[in-house]
């Protein structure tokens, strides 16, 4: 019998391939973890940008849920692109039924190109259902500024954003750098409830090959956990994976190209 850790996306399709399921299931199977997969939304989308998006219904999205749940043994999940409300509280009522343990939740809310990923009220249903079972929520700079309702421009207010989502019921928190002003260095910001924190550093990588850097991230940090890492380890190795990811992107399309998954 294979050992291999079963482990779970609940996200929206990219049609390019560069972003949500697609990005995932390839960094988890770089990664050597076995992946299976909810899709909440199919959207029409290329290097270019999000023509189109076509939720799922609550029971196509219960009915996926149900699925994995009575037959895998989901060693981490990730949660990305979630759309709206309903969606949101299926997922969250999921998770506490079959008891998944480790939960990486990736509050994905706009794409690149500016399409809205997540509807604006549901982001209230996020912080109610989703974030007091996360393991870890990895925001970019934007998303947690909207999680936590302030505005981040210095090292102070990144840990006051940092702690206010802490206080939704997180165990820990990982603020992204890549949306920081820096043009040289980029800063991931770790927090735990336990109050540990740690500054993950390194030189920011100049490129437009970018499509799908949010989700690969969020993947990585899961694939490892399931695997049995630490968070802080599992932030390491995703980071790592990820500055390898972008440094050799792909010139796929006219538009931004995707992170190359096998790099
Ligand atoms: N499309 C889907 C389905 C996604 O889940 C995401 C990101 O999480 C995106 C698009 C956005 O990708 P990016 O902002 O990296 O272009």
């Amino acid at each position: 019998m294979s050992a291999i850790p079963q482990v779970l996306t609940i996200a929206g399709s990219d049609s390019g391939g560069g972003a949500g399921i697609q990005a995932d299931i390839k960094t988890f199977q770089e990664l050597g973890v076995y992946s299976t997969s909810v899709i909440t939304a199919v959207t029409s989308q290329n290097t270019l940008g999000v023509n189109a998006i076509y939720p799922m219904g609550r029971e196509a999205v219960q009915s996926q849920l149900q699925a994995i749940g009575e037959d895998f043994q989901i060693a981490a999940l990730k949660t990305g692109m979630l759309f709206n409300a309903e969606i949101i509280e299926e997922t969250a009522y999921n998770i506490n039924r079959f008891e998944w343990g480790i939960i990486v939740v990736d509050p994905v809310m706009i794409a690149k190109g500016g399409a809205h990923l997540l509807r604006q009220e549901a982001v209230a249903a996020l912080k109610q259902h989703l974030l007091p079972l996360a393991t870890v929520v990895t925001p970019n700079i934007p998303e947690a500024e909207v999680l936590c309702g302030m505005a981040i421009d210095d090292a102070m207010t990144r840990r006051k954003a940092a702690e206010k989502i802490i206080s939704y019921g997180a165990e820990s928190v990982v603020i992204k750098g890549g949306h920081g002003k820096d043009p040289y260095v980029t800063e991931d910001f770790y927090l735990h409830q336990s109050g540990e924190c740690l500054l993950f550093r390194s030189a920011r990588i100049d490129t437009t090959e970018t499509h799908g850097t949010g989700c690969t991230f969020a993947a990585a940090l899961t694939a490892e956990m399931a695997k049995g890492a630490g968070i802080k380890e599992a932030i390491y190795v995703a980071k790592r994976f990820i500055q390898a990811a972008l440094t050799d992107g792909l010139h796929i399309g006219a538009g931004h190209g995707p992170t190359n998954h096998a790099a």
